[in-house]
């Protein structure tokens, strides 16, 4: 029988720091047909191809590590393994097939157990993040003044959430902090050249420079640039876009933190302590721990709690258009609307966009043509270098395309060229117009808006909350011009 001194830890890509290592020999595998499944962001593939080399290099003789064709040529057989349950539904199908002790998974601010017992304790009443959220803060302490939130409120939405700057181009923040690349770097960018020339990957997007941290180091500075140069304005133009500024004042942390190479425990508490020292306000720093000890977390549980077929099991809107050619290649050029085509060009460059270019203008598109959520699910995953199976479930299927008929959210994110023109600056450059529903100028977003409200009336007309909007369609005089119109235009 071995005990826990004699086995090896196998880590996963997910699992790069830290927070994953208790000390003893560890086992990294790069396996090459985990990024020749489907086509994927060349900008992904070199962020974890780059994370897992570099932790290799970092551990040096207490790591064996592999670069094989396929996990199998390692680990079949072995009886030394143990793991730290993976953060996938196939990934850990796989390693309970193996002999491996399998340890209860990390990485999050919940653990599994506690989510368990939460969600028990609610009797079967809707599992809502804003619940789920207050109890974790009152569990953790972290903004917590006694058994009060601090400040007196728990949500400081009504103070976040502006408009961008009239006028601006930019927020006029300083640059992100950036990686700079080295000979680990080098060598990626040479063996992906290399798979792709032999056509054993196929890759979109650009993939230079990184932009992303892959080793703890780098992630801390990402965190430590964040809060000085980024933390005070997250709050304020948390929704808000604007063409010439990619990053707005987001944290760009969701890449290392879903490789593991933060703790998202540390990451609220450090960004919670500049409230604390009166270097933050209340309303930024609010935001910003509901997205890390809420939201992530929340995601996460809600994979597991919703079961493996939750994703392809939910077809509500009955969606399945394949998704268009400038979506599969990244092809800004073959896009007219502005704010779409701004945000896969975006895509296509980094292999990021922020959470409203992701819901509100991506997924808004892809809710009002109808695109089948597995498809659009699995493109999310494979195009965003922080895209993992465990996000899209709530995030996709759930919020963005109302997949599961109102289990994750009440109703469906569909909105139209209004609020895009109330929260970027995209309108103005665009060749349609917001306002227009009709016509040569008419906006995709607002005609759209309609043509899916009209499609999907009988099963949305009765949402409490879309009673006003389908008041509204059934009013609207040239209702069938504008769904025959819709149908004419093509999927990009
Ligand atoms: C359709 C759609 C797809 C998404 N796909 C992904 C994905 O593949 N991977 C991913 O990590 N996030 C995903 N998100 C959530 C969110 O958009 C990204 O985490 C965020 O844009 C990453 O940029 P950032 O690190 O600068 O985030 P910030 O705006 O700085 O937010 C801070 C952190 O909060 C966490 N967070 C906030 N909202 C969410 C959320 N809804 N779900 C999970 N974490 C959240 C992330 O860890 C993020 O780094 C998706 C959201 C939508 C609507
Ligand atoms: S007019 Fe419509 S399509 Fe053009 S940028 Fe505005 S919302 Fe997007």
């Amino acid at each position: 029988m071995l005990n826990a001194m004699n086995r090896i830890r196998w880590i996963f890509a997910g699992q790069l720091g830290a927070q994953f290592d208790d000390g003893g020999r560890l086992l990294l595998i790069e396996a090459r047909s985990a990024f020749g499944r489907r086509p994927m962001h060349r900008a992904k593939a070199h962020l974890i191809l780059s994370a897992l080399r570099h932790r290799a290099a970092e551990l040096g003789d207490r790591v064996e590590f592999h670069q094989v064709l396929d996990y199998r040529e390692v680990v079949e057989g072995r009886t030394d393994l143990e793991v730290i349950d993976p953060t996938s539904y196939s990934a850990r199908r796989f390693v309970r097939r193996l002999d491996a002790r399998i340890l209860p998974s990390r990485g999050f601010v919940t653990s599994e157990a506690d989510f368990a017992g939460w969600a028990d304790s609610r009797g079967g009443r809707r599992l809502l993040l804003e619940d789920f959220y207050r109890s974790v803060r009152q569990r953790t302490g972290i903004l917590m003044q006694g058994e009060s939130p601090a400040g007196g409120q728990w949500n400081y939405d009504t103070k976040n959430r502006h408009a961008p700057p009239k006028g601006a181009v930019t927020l006029g923040l300083p640059d992100p902090w950036w990686p700079v690349e080295d000979d680990i770097d080098a060598e990626v960018r040479a063996d992906l050249d290399r798979w792709q020339a032999e056509s054993l990957v196929h890759l979109v997007g650009a993939d230079a420079p990184r932009r992303f941290a892959v080793t703890e180091a780098e992630a801390n500075l990402a965190l430590d640039d964040f809060i000085v140069s980024r933390l005070n304005d997250f709050g304020p133009f948390e929704d808000a876009t604007l063409t010439g500024d990619w990053t707005m004042a987001h944290s760009l942390l969701s890449a290392p933190l879903n490789l593991g190479l933060l703790n998202p425990l540390d990451v609220a508490e450090r960004v919670a302590a500049e409230y604390d020292a009166g270097r933050a306000p209340l309303a930024s720093v609010e935001g910003f721990v509901r997205q890390i000890i809420g939201w992530r977390d929340y995601v996460w549980h809600l994979y597991w709690y919703l079961g493996e077929e939750y994703s392809a099991a939910n077809n509500f809107l009955r969606a399945s258009t394949p998704l268009p050619a400038s979506f599969r290649e990244l092809d800004a050029r073959a896009i007219e609307a502005n704010c779409l085509s701004h945000t896969i060009e975006g895509l296509h460059d980094h292999g990021w966009a922020h959470h409203i270019q992701r819901l509100m203008i991506i997924g808004n598109w892809a809710l009002q043509r109808g695109f089948d959520p597995v498809a659009l699910s699995n493109w999310f995953a494979d195009m965003f270098v922080d895209g993992t199976p465990w996000v899209m479930a709530a995030n996709v299927i759930g919020m963005s395309q109302h997949a599961d008929g109102g289990i994750v959210a009440t109703k469906p994110y569909a909105a139209g060229g209004a609020y895009i023109n109330s929260m970027t600056d995209y309108c103005g450059g665009c060749r349609f117009n917001p306002k227009v529903r009709l016509g040569e100028d008419a906006c995709p977003f607002t005609a759209g808006y309609w043509a899916f409200l009209d499609r999907n009336e009988a099963v949305l007309a009765s949402n409490f909350r879309l009673k006003m909007p389908y008041a509204s369609l059934r009013r609207l005089p040239d209702r069938e011009a504008i769904t025959l119109q819709e149908r004419m235009r093509d999927g990009t």
